[in-house]
């Protein structure tokens, strides 16, 4: 029996959309997105839920984790069959998603076992202690790019700690995104009410984030979004996870050993043709191996197989829509029109866009991040599989390049001197370092998260999941009523 059956969809009232295979235009599936209507019962039906839920027996929710995460595993052919078709992962990517999906479960199960308070001193003889409550609804709003990791590294510790959960994948990947995470919490035994998947757009997310019964919001995308989220969430005063996009940079010290360094820098930007908010954005490379460093990422780039991931064997598969490709393009032009060389790359055909490797980047950046012209692919979050390069020749120098940017999600440092490396990384203030690593790294142990504009410094993954998804409640317990002195 698959995994998936349509015909135990509800049907929502938001309209019908399709599920496209960007490799090929193919229609893979249709569903329904939510309407104002659907967000609206799903809150009142997840409230209700959610109160008995609470109340269960820690073990029996962890239990529930458990299972879905053997499901993820049991069902990994279907599954990553959706992942690389819906969304144009390579295989070794939905591989990925489907590994790290399943340990977001098991690490979530482990989450509801965690101690939930501490005992403290009273000045009066009164037992007095904290504990943690689970927030209520929590509304999750996912991108397309890591769909199923993206939702559910926030579903599974939301539900694990005694929350119901409203999830609005992004539209172009409801099935991988969404209707995954549905179908498989139900056969792991969720009861009824506590997941509601509601695929739409923006109004969808903005109905979910208004609703009063959604209490906390867990929201993954693009800075722009998540500004009018966090303004919206905050004028209902509601808490907002804000996890949002980056231009990270890639650091390549005067010591590196390049031969080593290759595969990491092209795994840096042309991963998941470049649609990941860890991507490095920049590589800023020491002036004495720049030049060997361009001829040789260049030509790795040129190496690599662009194609439909689900019938051939590819390193990189088609950029998700139109849209996305015409600003990866856009990018990359009006760079090239204004002096960087395009030393590998810049090409494309339907949705496939050669990984591309721009030299000379951002000489004129001196305006800061958001100026145009050679900058414009260097300074902005492209999202595509683009590699802007550009020399330094001082570490200070190093410092300053990569501070300059309101982003501050990840950093890669590679060189032969590691204590070097982490000094360096104090003075570039980033969410995640990596040193002797490239900046796309993912653990559902670590607390992941940006700071500036990559989002509000909140933490998803291991205990922050504890600070994330609950709220602490202080209690007092005196043996005889109080006296006061009226
Ligand atoms: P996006 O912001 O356009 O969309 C993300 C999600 O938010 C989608 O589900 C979308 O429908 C919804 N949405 C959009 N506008 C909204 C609004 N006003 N109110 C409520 N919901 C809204 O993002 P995108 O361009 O599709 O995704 C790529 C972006 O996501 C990049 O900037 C990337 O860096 C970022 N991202 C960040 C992380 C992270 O963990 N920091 C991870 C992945 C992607």
């Amino acid at each position: 029996m698959p995994l998936l059956d349509p015909k135990e969809r509800l049907s929502l009232n938001g309209g019908e959309a399709d599920a496209i295979e960007p490799a090929t235009g193919d229609v893979l599936d249709t569903f329904t997105l939510a309407g104002p209507s659907d967000v609206e019962q799903a809150a009142s039906s997840a409230a209700h839920a959610q109160r008995d839920w609470a109340r269960r027996p820690y073990s029996e929710r962890a239990a529930v984790l458990r299972r879905a995460g053997d499901l993820i595993q049991r069902y990994e052919p279907e599954i990553a069959e959706w992942i690389i078709r819906e969304s144009g992962s390579i295989r070794g990517k939905a591989d990925f998603e489907i590994r790290t999906a399943a340990e977001e479960c098991y690490e979530a199960a482990a989450l509801a076992h965690r101690p939930i308070g501490q005992v403290l001193p009273s000045s009066t003889p009164r037992l007095s202690y904290t504990t943690r409550v689970p927030a209520g609804v929590v509304g999750v709003i996912a991108p397309f790019n890591a769909p199923l990791v993206l939702g559910v590294r926030s579903v599974a510790p939301a539900l694990a700690l005694g929350n119901a959960v409203l999830l609005k994948p992004d539209p172009r990947t409801a099935i991988c995104g969404g209707h995954v995470l549905s179908a498989v919490f139900a056969e792991a035994g969720l009861p009824e009410g506590l997941l509601h998947v509601l695929p739409g757009g923006a109004e969808t997310g903005q109905a979910l984030i208004a609703d009063p019964r959604v209490r906390v919001v867990s929201f993954t995308g693009s800075t722009a979004a998540g500004r009018s989220v966090g303004a919206l969430a905050a004028s209902h005063l509601k808490r907002a996870h804000l996890e949002l996009g980056g231009n990270s940079a890639f650091l390549v010290l005067e010591d590196a050993d390049l031969d080593a360094a290759m595969s990491t820098a092209a795994w840096a930007s042309f991963f998941h043709q470049g649609q990941v908010c860890m991507t490095a954005g920049r590589h800023l490379v020491h002036a004495s191996l720049y030049d060997e460093y361009v001829a040789r990422l260049a030509e790795k780039a040129d190496a690599l197989a662009v194609g439909d991931p689900f019938r051939e064997q590819v390193h990189l598969g088609p950029v998700i829509d139109r849209g996305q490709l015409d600003k990866i393009d856009e990018l990359v032009r009006s760079s090239a029109e204004a002096g960087v060389r395009v030393a590998a790359g810049g090409t494309h055909h339907d949705l496939y866009y050669r990984p591309t490797v721009l030299a000379d980047a951002g000489a004129d950046s001196g305006s800061g991040p958001g100026s145009v012209g050679a900058s414009a692919a260097y300074a902005l979050e492209v999202f595509g599989p683009v590699a802007p390069v550009r020399a330094f020749h001082t570490l200070d120098e190093a410092v300053e390049l990569a501070n300059d940017t309101s982003y501050g999600l990840a950093l890669g440092i590679v060189t032969r001197d590691a204590a070097r490396a982490l000094d360096l990384a104090q003075r570039i203030p980033t969410g995640l370092v990596h040193i002797n690593d490239q900046t796309v790294n993912d653990e559902p142990v670590a607390a992941f998260g940006g700071l500036a504009d990559s989002g509000t410094g909140s933490r998803f993954g291991g205990e922050a999941n504890l600070d994330a998804f609950t709220e602490t409640r202080w209690t007092t317990v005196r043996a005889t009523p109080a006296a006061y002195p009226f």
